[in-house]
Formats: C-alpha cells, structure tokens, sequence
C-alpha cells in the first residue's frame, strides 16, 4: 500500500506555540544532520540520544513564570524537577542554573541531586517505602520529606523526638478523585498505593488530628498522576488538598500548614511537536479550580518531570538491515525496548512518532508504505512502531524518534546486555551550526560483565 507522504517534519506556523514548534522541530533537523557530519553516529556508532538544551530551558522558564505570574507577589515557590524523568547529572544542573531543584524517590536520585550540587533545602524526597536510614539521612541534610503513610509518621515521631531537623515535613493525600486513560500512572484512584486515601471511612478525621498531634508537619502533597490524566482531574486533586489545608489550620487556630506541594504530572503531546497542554493551561485550571492556591496564603512546591524534558530528547539510530516479511516491510535498528520500554510494552499507551531521515541526515520525503520499525532486542514484540507509514527506509539511513527525553532513554532497561548509549546536549547558534556537549558517554562493552557478577565468577560452583 502505498500513500503520498504526509511530511512528518512539516510544522504549522502561526500562534506562538507553533513558533516555538517549528523552532524545536528546526533545531532537530540542524542536530540530526550535524551528528552525521560531525561522526557522532555511523556504522561503528549506530545509537545516539540528544538532548536540546535550549528547548529543556525553554520548558523551564515556561514553568517558572506560569506560576510567578499567577503567584501573590513574595509567595515562596519551588519548582522541584521529579529526577526520575531524566536521572542524568547535566540535565539536573542545567535545571537548577534554570531555578528549579529536584524530587528524589530513592537514595540514587537524592546522590544524582547532590552530585549536580542542589542543595538540601531545594531537595523534596517522596519515595512510598523509606529505610529508617534514608529518613534519617534527609532529616540530617534537611531535604523536605513527604511521608507517604501511618506507619512512616510513627516513624518520622521517633526521628524527630531523637535529632532536630530543619527538613520540612508534610504528608502525601490520595484525593482519591480517580483514575486518568492510564491505569499505571493514575495515582489518585480509590486504591492506588500512593500516600493516605482522604476518602476512606475516618481517615480525614485522622489526618486533621495527626497534625495537631504533631506541630511540625507544615506540609501537605498531592501527586495526582501523569500522562493520560485531564488538568481538571489534577486541579481537583490540588483543591481537595487545599480544602484539607484549610481544615487543619482551622482546626489548629493557627498557620500550622505553611506548604502545599502540588505534584506534577502534566501530560506530554506525543503526537506532534506542539507544547500542549502548557503551564499556563495549568496555571488557569488551577486559578479556577482553587483560586486561594495563588492568594499567598501557602507556599508552592511543584514536582513536574516529563513536561520539563519529554519534548527535549531525541533518539538517533541508523537503519541496519531490512526486509520484507509476510509482505511486511521492517527497518532493523539499535533502538527499541531498552530506550523505549513503555512504548514497547505498551505501544498503546505509549504511541511515539518516527522521523526518518537520510543516512546524510536530511529529512526522508517521498511515498510511504507501512513499515515496522525494530529494535535489536530477542522477542517479537521489540517494535518502536508497527506497520508505521513511512518513506521506504534502507539499510543505512537514520531513524529519529523524538519526545524521548523523559522515561525512555534516560530510564534504561537493561534487556539482551544492550549498553546504555551515550547522550549529547546541543545547542544551535544563530547562524544554524551545531554544538554537542556530552552529557553521559557510552557504556562500554567491557562494563558489562564487570556489573554482572565477573568479579565473583565461581559464586555458585
Ligand atoms: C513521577 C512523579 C512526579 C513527576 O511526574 P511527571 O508526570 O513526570 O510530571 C512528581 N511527583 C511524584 C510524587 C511522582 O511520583
């Protein structure tokens, strides 16, 4: 079967998102080619991850004015970049140079945040299961601490009584407001593992008396979910949490909540290269959903993730053999299920787009016909795209997939020993050339025996 070419590299121009579209969508096309130009993928190197830097700061900047703008004047705000969307040290740093700080989940993330120099008091750590050992680390730096449930705050009485802290301390609610499209990333359902469920029988009674009980929980969280969640489901999230906010500090006769940290979650556009929704969407959900969230009432804490790098990354791949199968044509290439596990597994859910281009790097145009595109892992199912309509690709040319900068090749799955490739920053100057900085070199080969057990070679003789 065979169409005329929708050009997947096209862009409507016109409002300013559009704009700022066609300005990544160019950017792309100027770092696509310069990598094959400048060596950085060829046949001895046929994976590569990049990452715009100036689209990464772009995202950043958006965040933090959406809510400056909407914020009373003087209002604290801390933007905490959730590191598990992009773990990577450079990513960390280049967003605190932006203003933000980082949300941990495991000791790992909290040792990336420290190694880009974050400092303990931009540091918020939510993990659902703590070892008393971390709480104990985070209270000693002063990172904020969410405690996630009953048995965490018994244990963070004995921390506290034991060593004073400056950490902040607060507790994560499960609105329990429902479910998002998809059901592993909606955290606000009435049995999601997340946080205390504000709805079950005497558990709002429960949490207003566990802070009187306790002067030193200041804070409250929500994380209402990711991808596939509606902003009004979010905003009613926040409001529920603002609601119980109020409730206590009524109930307390004083400020006693000073803090609202309101999670992340804003769903990412996969489909083209439009920013939608923005921050500022967001921000005017939440203004009307809970005006008081902005009065200067409460200190604001955000922990967005994907929407800050999803858009920013791209993987790079040279086709390497094709064929024809079952009258099925299939490109075989180096990317797949370890930079792209949930697509995979989930090819549904989890849909991305395919740019091809030449093996000089210029833009593939031309009829297409549906292809798959593979990746070199052993199961059947390791296909970035199924039956994709696409210029017929050959041996040698570049695959792009895009929006790749958030859970995919920063969250590397290590099926078949595939090593982690190595991840470039670019930037573009005005005059359209191409500079790579690397942020993460390749893992080499010969470190993977080396952290599969070769130091121990006869453990089980
Ligand atoms: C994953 C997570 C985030 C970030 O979610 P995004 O969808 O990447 O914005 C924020 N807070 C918590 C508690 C999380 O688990």
């Amino acid at each position: 079967m065979t169409y005329m070419a929708v050009d997947a590299h096209a862009h409507a121009a016109g409002d300013s998102a559009a704009d700022a579209a066609a300005g990544s969508a160019g950017r792309r096309d100027l770092a696509v080619r310069a990598a094959v130009e400048q060596g950085l993928i060829d046949e001895d190197a046929p994976l590569l991850c990049l990452l715009d830097t100036a689209g990464i700061r772009a995202s950043a900047t958006a965040l933090t004015s959406a809510f400056a703008a909407a914020l009373a004047p003087g209002t604290p705000a801390l933007h905490a970049f959730a590191v598990k969307a992009a773990p990577l040290v450079p990513v960390l740093r280049l967003l605190a140079d932006a203003g933000l700080g980082c949300e941990v989940a495991s000791p790992g993330e909290l040792a990336l945040a420290r190694a880009a120099g974050v400092s303990p008091d931009r540091i918020v750590l939510d993990s659902p299961a703590k070892t008393a050992a971390e709480l104990r680390e985070a209270l000693a730096l002063g990172v904020a601490v969410n405690a996630d449930n009953r048995q965490e705050l018994e244990r963070l009485d004995a921390l506290v009584a034991t060593a004073p802290t400056t950490s902040p301390i607060g507790v994560r609610i499960n609105p329990q407001t429902g479910a998002g499209t998809i059901d592993a990333l909606s955290t606000a359902t009435a049995t999601s593992k997340f946080g205390i469920a504000l709805r079950d029988p005497g558990a709002r009674e429960w949490l207003v008396r566990a802070y009187l009980d306790r002067p030193w929980l200041t804070r409250l969280h929500t994380h209402s979910g990711s991808q596939g969640v509606s902003l009004a489901l979010i905003a009613e999230g926040v409001r529920e949490l603002y609601a119980l906010a109020e409730e206590i500090n009524e109930a307390a006769g004083r400020r006693q909540v000073d803090t609202l940290d309101i999670g992340g979650g804003l769903p990412v556009n996969f489909s083209s290269d439009a920013v939608t929704p923005t921050y500022a969407e967001y921000v005017s959900a939440l203004r009307s959903a809970v005006p008081g969230l902005f009065s200067g009432a409460y200190g604001l804490v955000t922990e967005f993730g994907r929407s800050l790098t999803a858009k920013h990354g791209l993987v790079l791949t040279r086709v390497e053999y094709t064929k024809t199968t079952g009258g099925r044509p299939i490109a075989l290439t180096h990317a797949g299920v370890q930079l792209a596990t949930r697509t995979v597994y989930a090819p549904a859910a989890w849909p991305l787009r395919i740019l091809p281009y030449s093996a000089k790097g210029a833009p593939l145009t031309g009829p297409v016909v549906a292809q798959d595109i593979a990746g070199p892992a052993c199961f059947a199912g390791d296909l970035l795209a199924a039956a994709r309509e696409l210029p017929l690709l050959a041996p040698g040319d570049l695959v792009c997939v895009p929006d790749t900068g958030a859970y995919a090749f920063t969250a590397h799955y290590g099926y078949n020993s595939l090593p982690r490739p190595a991840v470039h920053g670019f930037t573009v100057d005005p005059s359209g050339g191409v500079r790579f900085a690397l942020a993460r070199a390749a893992q080499p080969v010969s470190t993977i025996p080396a952290e599969a057990g070769a130091a121990t070679p006869n453990a089980l003789l």
